[in-house]
Formats: structure tokens, sequence, C-alpha cells
């Protein structure tokens, strides 16, 4: 029998890349193919451990590319596609909105085209909670896959924007698709200018970290393992058509998080410093994930084990965020806070 096909987008990513190194390792009989720009956030040093594994391909390209990408659909005849690629990161958005339109819109687009022309039997979009927008303090309240959709930053519009056009081609063409809106993801590999990983490696370093407002923000950690069994299962067992929230129940505020590195580290809480908050802070996102959890999904860390577990993977890990700190990242950093 031939092996299926999985197109994953934006593999080279984080949670992509996560997601990749999961395929490849349990599915044998699947050809899992990434396709990626390496923007500034990819990076395919993360898969020399599976790179000499058949069943691993790696294709450089820009899903904005419509020449590209509809001739290897029609070459590749792709079974699913699992669509991670995106501009991904609130605070660029803030201040670069273009480009989260291109790469997040049209780059969806394109992609839902050329599935539709070869018939994919499914095509699954990863998405985030924060297209719903905000929730209050209210420790009562959650996102359900009823939820309005609010977006509230020019990434999250871009995200709801991809999220309505998968809709209107399943509505309309009969595409088959699940969407995915996950919570806040942490883990191995995750880009050192999100809150954990920046906050693990700059207090290694002894630097200050940077924190919006007054912490109180607050977000559901998920471990991006967690998330990848979540999307593994909507793949092979999500009804056609259906969104699926995923979250694990671990709310913390911003604050609550740093304070965990610190202690963990053995660091004083000196080197916090609290900055100027981003403009239009969501101030509080919480999933219920009761819809996929009845699909047969269940987070196996808990916060505690993972945040630890990730702490680690960054202390053994070192050159990997040395080599990322160390270059277009610094510049980016001076200009994102008055301090480094
Ligand atoms: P990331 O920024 O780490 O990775 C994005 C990847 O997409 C990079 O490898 C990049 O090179 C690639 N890419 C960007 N533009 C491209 C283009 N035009 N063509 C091809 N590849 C391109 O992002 P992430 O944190 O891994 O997030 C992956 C997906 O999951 C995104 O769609 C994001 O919205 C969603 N998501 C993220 C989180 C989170 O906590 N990080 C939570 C929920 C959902």
């Amino acid at each position: 029998m031939a092996k299926k096909k999985v197109l994953v987008t934006g593999g080279a990513g984080f949670i992509g890349g996560n997601f990749v190194q999961h395929m490849v390792n349990k599915y044998s009989d699947y050809d899992i193919y990434n396709l990626d720009l390496l923007t500034y956030a990819g990076d395919l040093t993360k898969h020399h451990s599976i790179e000499e594994r058949g069943n691993y391909h790696f294709i450089k390209a820009d899903i904005t590319d419509r020449k590209t990408i509809l001739p290897l659909f029609r070459k590749e005849k792709f079974d699913f596609v699992v669509h991670f690629a995106a501009e991904s990161h609130v605070d660029r958005s803030i201040t670069d909105p273009e480009i989260f339109v291109r790469t997040n819109v049209l780059g969806t687009q394109v992609l839902l085209d050329a599935a539709k022309e070869v018939g994919v039997k499914k095509f699954l979009h990863v998405s985030t909670d924060e297209v719903y927008g905000e929730l209050d303090f209210d420790p009562s309240t959650f996102f359900t896959e009823e939820t309005p959709l609010q977006p509230n930053s020019p990434y999250s519009a871009s995200k709801a924007s991809s999220d309505l056009l998968v809709r209107a081609y399943h509505e309309t063409f009969g595409l088959p698709i699940n969407i995915t809106r996950c919570s806040n993801n942490y883990g191995p590999y995750h880009f050192p200018e999100k809150l954990i990983p920046l906050t693990i490696s700059r207090v290694l370093n002894d630097q200050k970290v940077p924190v919006y407002g007054n912490g109180g923000n607050i977000r559901d950690w998920l471990h991006v393992h967690d998330h990848c069994a979540a999307i593994d299962l909507v793949l092979h067992q999500g009804v056609n058509g259906e969104v699926y929230n995923v979250g694990g129940h671990n709310e913390r505020t911003n604050l609550e998080v740093v304070k965990t590195i610190i202690k963990t580290l053995g660091k004083s809480e000196d080197l916090i410093e609290f900055v100027k908050d981003r403009p239009g802070h969501d101030k509080r996102y919480a999933i219920d994930p009761s819809k996929l959890e009845k699909l047969g999904w269940k987070p196996a860390y808990s916060f505690e084990t993972g945040i630890a577990q990730t702490i680690q993977w960054y202390l053994d890990n070192k050159d990997w965020w040395e080599r990322i700190i160390s270059g277009e990242y610094q510049t980016y950093f001076s200009k994102q806070y008055s301090f480094s």
C-alpha cells in the first residue's frame, strides 16, 4: 500500500518542529514533508536526529508563492496538510503588521487553493485561542468553540482571518477541514523571544527579565508535546468541519511564571524589571477543552513537571539558544525593550 503523504507547513518552527518529530518517530508508514521558508523563526538543526530517516523530507518554500505551491501539490498529491506556518509573535505584529497579513492570511489561502485542487483528505489548520480575544479575571469563564471571534492584536486578527477562510473553503467547496485553537505552548525549541524561553535564557545569563505592566496577565500554558498529541488525534479522528479547543487548565499570571523560573534556577527576583505594558494586552486566556477530551485527549504534563523539564532542556541545550540570541535577535530585543 502506498505510504500516506503528510505535508507539515512551518515544520522548522517551534510547534511544527516538535510535531514533525512526533510524526516521523511515530508513523514509519507515513512520509512527512516539512515545508518551511526558514524565516528568523525557522531552524533545521533541531531535525538532525531524523534527517537520515527515509520518511522525512524537507522543502524550502514560501506558502504565499502560488507558482511554487500549486505545482508542488500537483506533483506530490499530499493526503493530509497540517498547517502551522505563520508569523507568530504578537509584539512583532504590532511593529510590522503587513507580513502577518501576507503570511497568515494570503499564505493560508494559497494552501487552501492547492489542497482543494488535489482533493486532500484533510486540511488541519493550527490556530490559537487568541482569536477569541480576552476574558476578564473571573475564573469560572472559559473560551469554548462557540465563543465569538474578537481578536485584539494584528497577530490574532490575521489568525482569525485565516480561520474564517478555512471555514469558508469547507462550507463553499466541501474541503475536509479541522481547526484547532490552542492556548500558549512551552517546551523544547521555543524561540527565545517568547516569555518562558526569554526568561530562562536571560536568567541563566544574569540579565534583567522584562515583564509587561504589573505581570498580572493570565495565560493558560500547555506543553508542546501535549499539543502535538492533540493535533495527531484531531488529524485522524476529528469530525470533518469541526473546531477543537486545546488547553490544559494551567492558568498562571506572567509574574508567577517568571518567579517559578527564577526560583528553579536559584536566582534573585531582583532580575525582574516591570516595563511599559504591551498595547491592547489581553488580560486573560483560558480554554475549555472538553470537546477534545470527549474525543479521547488528555494532557500528560502538569505545569510543574513540564516547566521543570523545559528549564532542564534549556540548560542541556545552551548551544542551540545561544546561537539564536547572538544574531538578528539582539537587534530585535534592543528595539523592543529599552535595556539589554
Ligand atoms: P514559530 O514562529 O516558531 O514557527 C513558524 C514557522 O513558520 C517558522 O519555521 C517559519 O520559518 C515558518 N514560516 C513563516 N513564514 C513562512 C512562509 N511564508 N512560508 C513557509 N514557512 C513560513 O511559530 P510556533 O510558535 O511554532 O507556532 C506555529 C503555529 O501554531 C502558528 O500558526 C501559531 O499561530 C500557532 N499557535 C502557536 C501557539 C504558541 O504558543 N506558540 C499557540 C497556539 C497556536
